[in-house]
């Protein structure tokens, strides 16, 4: 399914919980506000049917809040996997519980993770997640790798004054240990969820000369078509580097659908008031059709936003 800007739904970005056990000095609560209770496993998996069928993607990425705070995680991994309609079934999650929980997620059928580090300082950690636990995300990456996730991929959101000095200590971080790097820039949060327009001002780095670096030390640079038009660095060494910088382009090359935790569909980071709620409809086991027209109105709204 097409929008009106001939940008097709390549997948779909679910949140499974609004509960969250660290709390991120820039976190965008993914652009929504749950406005009733959370969907359950089984609406939850019924609703990866239907996306799946309907728009024909083969990907799903879970988010949260944090999705591993969600007490049937691994439920509704092995519920989705089972549905044999997505290839790509990959999670971003802070990594507090990875180490309990890595091996469980990888015999369900999750694919592949991305971990939120900004910091490979203690003090900083700190400071960014409010949370003593740094040493506990890196025993679940080192879990994740042991047992089989590849490729891990770190996200790292750079913030003037924070963790603007770290960049070259990740990518060390990332060669040594086989992942791939996200550098990410900084973006406002939506005034929807409460915004953090001071916080931005203050540590929002443009991130395009540290991109410039990068093409002329790549040995190879890749446009990701399909996602946002990210551009990805092939260093020396076979390091990887992959960079999500808001923009025009980076819009009009978006693919995705997201859905909040309450079963609300929307289209965009910022525009979930354009939302449609589906959650009423999967009590009534409506014919496809009827699923199709919500998506269908959701999809329709989505305009690029920069
Ligand atoms: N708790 C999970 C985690 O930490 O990955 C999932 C939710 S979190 C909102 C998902 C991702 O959103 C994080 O990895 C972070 O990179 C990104 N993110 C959140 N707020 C952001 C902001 N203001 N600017 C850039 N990226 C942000």
């Amino acid at each position: 399914m097409k929008d009106k800007c001939n940008r097709e739904i390549k997948h779909i970005r679910f949140s499974i919980t609004s509960k969250c056990n660290l709390k991120c000095m820039y976190c965008d609560r993914e652009g929504f506000t749950p406005k009733t209770s959370e969907l359950t496993v089984d609406e939850i998996t019924k609703l990866c049917k239907v996306l799946a069928e309907i728009l024909n993607v083969t990907r799903i990425k879970f988010t949260g809040g944090e999705p591993l705070c969600r007490e049937e995680i691994v439920q509704i991994i092995k519920n989705v996997s089972n549905l044999l309609l997505y290839k790509d079934i990959s999670m971003t999650t802070n990594g507090l519980l990875l180490y309990e929980k890595a091996e469980e997620l990888y015999k369900a059928g999750l694919n592949r993770i991305n971990v939120s580090l900004a910091s490979l300082k203690p003090k900083e950690y700190n400071k960014v997640y409010g949370s003593d636990s740094l040493d506990k995300v890196l025993k679940g990456l080192q879990k994740a790798k042991e047992v089989g996730f590849d490729p891990i991929k770190l996200n790292f959101v750079l913030m003037k004054g924070i963790n603007d000095t770290e960049m070259e200590d990740l990518i060390d971080f990332c060669r040594k240990n086989g992942f791939i790097l996200q550098l990410i820039e900084l973006h406002e949060v939506s005034d929807a969820v409460g915004g953090n327009g001071e916080f931005y001002k203050k540590h929002h780095l443009d991130v395009k000369p540290i991109i410039e670096d990068l093409e002329s030390k790549a040995e190879k640079i890749i446009v990701r078509g399909s996602m946002q038009n990210r551009k990805v660095f092939i260093l020396p060494n076979s390091m990887i580097v992959e960079t999500i910088t808001p923009s025009h382009e980076f819009c009009m090359g978006c693919t995705k659908l997201r859905v909040g935790c309450d079963g609300n569909l929307f289209g965009c980071l910022y525009r979930s008031d354009l939302g449609k709620n589906i959650k009423e409809a999967l009590h009534n086991h409506h014919s496809i059709a009827k699923y199709e027209q919500i998506v269908k109105q959701v999809v329709d709204s989505r305009e690029p936003y920069y």
